[in-house]
């Protein structure tokens, strides 16, 4: 074997631009070690954080699109009520959201028709009750002790403030994990004002004690589309403050400043953006030439990729079907449509706890792997009579039509962990002669004439999201990448970064999983001048190339 000339390995797309940045990340890198991360300062950090391109870059453009969507500014409660069950495209397909864990219901008066201050005499956010406030504060610091990779950012970087003149506008998730996110951004000198990306996910308790901290929130648990809009617009029309970054998670709230705000995209410095439908918005827009800010995606960074979808999905599933339902696992049989990041999470985690594990599969190198992993590759037709639990996990439509729900047996469990509700056929059930019977929040029993029962898990939507919590931890790991691509984009010279949109270096993918590795007291083997040299790789990183499954 010949001995690679100890040259980094370049990779066959993206070659020759990319590569001249690394060149200089490289050699800035050299003094600078990730394993042992806390010799990283936030200054080196900015200044190596060479993100990589995606498209070429276009022609800064801004575009003035057609209003169709309008919030009304004073609607009726009846008007609120009556669109609360219509929700915004990405309002549902995030999936680092908690459920709240106070019920406000008792109260039934629309935030927007209250007025509140906060104990310094604020009454700049709207939330369902800024009393919540104490609450709120113990669940931001129970969050913290889970997300100390996180925390530990914080502490190495508020000296430096690398924040310092960022205004930050943040549609996310308003969780006790965003809390920590945000409050980081705070002590590193930024200035945020928030919304919820989603109308049902917001933890009132924590909105409140944002507001309370000085945190400018617009969200609360159970807003209509109209309230969804109306809070976007709060943090963005607002006297004497304009944005210069954007968080976003879902491309709401970019759609919004690209709706009615166009001019606001001059003063800002870049977009992060998590969801899959967010980036999926940023790439049609700079296809089609008019993206005019750099973006980020974080969604397809390899650390969110990996942890939010295998391995959250792993520890989750367990959590909503046990709460929903109480069902003993061991000796059941479970089929699994699906067996790509979350299959394989669900797999591994129903297969532990003694379950019969089928799977089925469109591509035959995911069913291969599935046949490597132990487990019986089958279509679903094959196994429907037989299974006590479905669970969809594709992202395809249709994976579970209404005729096989029809052959399955008495008790069965139907419930899907993939981004759309149109896995399972669940329109298909609302027929005259199957009656629903709502047992539980969240459970529904389908019953045939015949006197079988379905059970319906969350109508079919996201299982996790909706019937249980999300690890914390996992949320530390995205919320880090948020955080570091946020400083890479405000503090980046003129000129690095084009209006095009840009995945995470694999450096930084490597910074974050090294700041969570402590929490294990995992110690990193560090590689000899001789074996980096052999490798061709430099000692500290990227150790693999982009193009690398993990
Ligand atoms: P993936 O692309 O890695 O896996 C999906 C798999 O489904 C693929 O292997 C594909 O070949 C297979 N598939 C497609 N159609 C099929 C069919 N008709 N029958 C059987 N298999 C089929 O995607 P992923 O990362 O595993 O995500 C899957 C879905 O879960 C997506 O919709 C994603 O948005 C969502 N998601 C959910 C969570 C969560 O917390 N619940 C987290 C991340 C992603």
């Amino acid at each position: 074997m010949s001995e690679p000339a100890g040259e980094t390995k370049l990779e066959p797309k993206q070659a020759s631009k990319e590569v001249k940045e690394s060149e200089n990340v490289a050699e800035k890198y050299s003094a600078m070690t990730v394993s042992k991360n806390s010799e990283v300062t936030m200054g080196e950090l900015s200044s190596v954080f060479t993100a990589v391109p995606t498209h070429k870059p276009v022609k800064k453009q801004i575009q003035f699109v057609e209003d169709k969507q309008e919030f009304s500014r004073f609607p009726t409660k009846a008007g609120r009520r009556s669109l609360s069950r219509s929700i915004s495209q990405s309002s549902t397909d995030s999936y680092s959201s908690a459920a709240s864990y106070t019920d406000s219901s008792d109260d039934e008066t629309s935030p927007r028709d209250k007025t509140q201050v906060n104990s310094k005499g604020s009454s700049d956010f709207c939330v369902k009750n800024i009393k919540q406030a104490e609450f709120g504060r113990r669940e931001i610091e129970i969050a913290e002790q889970d997300m100390s990779a996180l925390i530990a950012l914080r502490k190495r970087a508020q000296g430096e403030k690398p924040l310092a003149g960022a205004k930050i506008v943040g549609c996310t998730h308003i969780t006790a994990q965003t809390a920590v996110l945000i409050e980081t951004l705070v002590a590193l000198g930024a200035q945020c004002r928030w919304t919820a990306c989603n109308i049902y996910s917001t933890q009132n308790e924590v909105a409140a004690a944002l507001s309370e901290s000085g945190v400018a929130v617009f969200a609360w648990k159970g807003e209509s589309e109209d309230d969804f809009w109306w809070c976007i617009d709060r943090c963005i029309n607002t006297e004497g403050w304009q944005p210069n970054m954007i968080l976003d998670d879902g491309g709401d709230l970019t759609h919004w400043v690209y709706k009615k705000y166009p001019n606001v995209f001059k003063k800002i410095r870049g977009i992060v953006e998590e969801s899959v439908t967010g980036v999926h918005r940023l790439y049609q827009l700079s296809k089609a030439g008019k993206l005019c800010v750099p973006a980020m995606n974080v969604n397809d960074s390899v650390t969110k990729q990996k942890f939010d979808n295998l391995y959250c999905c792993r520890e989750s599933i367990l959590d909503g079907l046990k709460r929903t339902t109480d069902v003993m696992f061991g000796g059941k049989q479970v089929i699994v449509c699906g067996y790509g990041e979350v299959g394989k999470g669900c797999c591994a985690a129903l297969k532990a706890l003694g379950a019969i594990v089928y799977v089925t599969e469109i591509d035959p190198i995911c069913a291969l792997q599935a046949c490597m992993d132990g487990f019986r590759v089958v279509k679903l037709n094959e196994v429907i009579r037989q299974v006590d639990v479905i669970i969809t996990c594709t992202g395809n439509k249709n994976v579970v039509t209404r005729d096989q729900l029809d052959r399955m047996k008495n008790g069965s469990i139907v419930c899907n962990m993939g981004h759309s509700n149109t896995e399972i056929d669940v329109a298909s059930l609302r027929t005259p002669e199957l009656t629903w019977e709502r047992v539980r929040s969240q459970v529904d029993h389908v019953i045939w004439p015949d006197g079988k029962r379905v059970i319906l898990l969350a109508e079919g939507r996201l299982l996790n999201l909706s019937c249980s919590t999300v690890p914390t931890f996992v949320l530390s790991i995205t919320a880090t990448t948020q955080a570091l691509a946020l400083i890479e984009l405000y503090n980046a010279p003129e000129g690095r970064y084009k209006q095009d949109v840009y995945l995470l270096p694999k450096k930084m993918d490597e910074y974050v999983a090294s700041l969570h590795l402590a929490t294990f007291d995992a110690h990193l083997t560090e590689l000899s001048d001789e074996q980096a040299k052999y490798l061709g790789l430099n000692k500290n990183g990227p150790f693999k190339p982009n193009y690398y499954r993990y």
